[in-house]
């Protein structure tokens, strides 16, 4: 069996700076408290949580009396980035706040708070529940959250609509969505926020999902990232499989002579890609 690792396989340019400024706090004083998951990734985020890291969930909306409790304590808001409202509940709750949003959410979050200053019908397209979008949402007056083509059946537009898409959503799903709306409504405005380090990634893996027989996806079953990447290698490669670690790898999977291929979604560390990697190889020394 021959096995290799995706060059491009990694974390992302978002989660890297998360993970680094998260690890530099810990090493520093022992307790640091993330609103909601730091990364969608459990394995990750258990070695996080050997260091100190707490994880509180994200109660929606943030209020700054149910938060009282992390008054004086370092609270990190993760890449996912907050509402305005929620950014000001920990504020007067008297956390003291480390950010880790992603410069490429936190744009999106300006942009839209422009658009809906300029009088715009601000239409995210994403999923509903996801705290990124739950985050872009608090910057409008009155968005309109967009998942699926039935969502759009009963939407009422007004005659200027700016259009985004959460930055982890699959790019195809988000334009032929974005065609609806602009097939009715007279000024829709269609921002293409999909991440572009994810738009290049994919690009790359499908090509790398192509040139092996098998290919292993390392990714948290709640990463949204983790999703779209897999369907495009099996969109590809019909023997793709996704799992958190070795634990879900099946043996019938492979044969004796395949090339198998092991990358990962924008929050896998490539520990966890070369931990699958020895694994195999012990697998194959069998
Ligand atoms: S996937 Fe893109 S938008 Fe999301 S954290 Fe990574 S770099 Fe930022």
């Amino acid at each position: 069996m021959k096995i290799v690792i995706d060059a491009h396989a990694g974390f992302c340019p978002g989660v890297l700076r998360a993970v680094q400024k998260a690890e530099k706090m810990l090493a520093h004083s022992g307790e640091l408290i993330s609103l909601g998951a730091l990364i969608h990734n459990p394995v990750e985020l258990q070695r996080l949580q050997q260091m100190g890291l707490i994880t509180r969930p994200q109660e929606e909306p943030l209020d700054a009396e149910r938060l009282s409790d992390l008054k004086d304590r370092r609270v990190l808001v993760r890449t996912h980035g907050l509402a305005a409202a929620g950014h000001e509940a920990l504020r007067q709750a008297g956390a003291q706040v480390e950010d880790a949003t992603c410069s490429t959410v936190r744009r999106v979050q300006t942009l839209i708070a422009e658009k809906d200053r300029q009088g715009e019908q601000i239409v995210i397209i994403g999923k509903k529940n996801h705290a990124e979008v739950i985050g872009l949402a608090g910057y409008s007056r009155k968005p309109l959250l967009i998942e699926r083509e039935a969502d759009l059946e009963g939407a009422v537009f007004s005659d200027r609509v700016a259009v985004f898409s959460q930055t982890t959503f699959d790019r195809d799903r988000f334009f032929s969505l974005a065609k609806i709306i602009q097939d009715r409504v007279r000024h829709a405005t269609v921002h293409d926020t999909t991440c572009r380090h994810i738009t290049k990634r994919l690009r790359r893996l499908v090509d790398f999902a192509a040139s092996v027989d098998v290919l292993l996806l390392i990714g948290g079953s709640h990463s949204s990232n983790s999703r779209v990447l897999f369907e495009a290698c099996r969109a590809v490669n019909e023997r793709s499989f996704k799992i958190e670690g070795v634990d879900e790898l099946d043996r019938s999977w492979l044969r004796p002579a395949d090339t198998v291929g092991i990358s990962g979604g924008a929050s896998t560390p490539r520990w966890q890609l070369e931990k699958v990697r020895d694994y195999l190889l012990e697998l194959s020394a069998q």
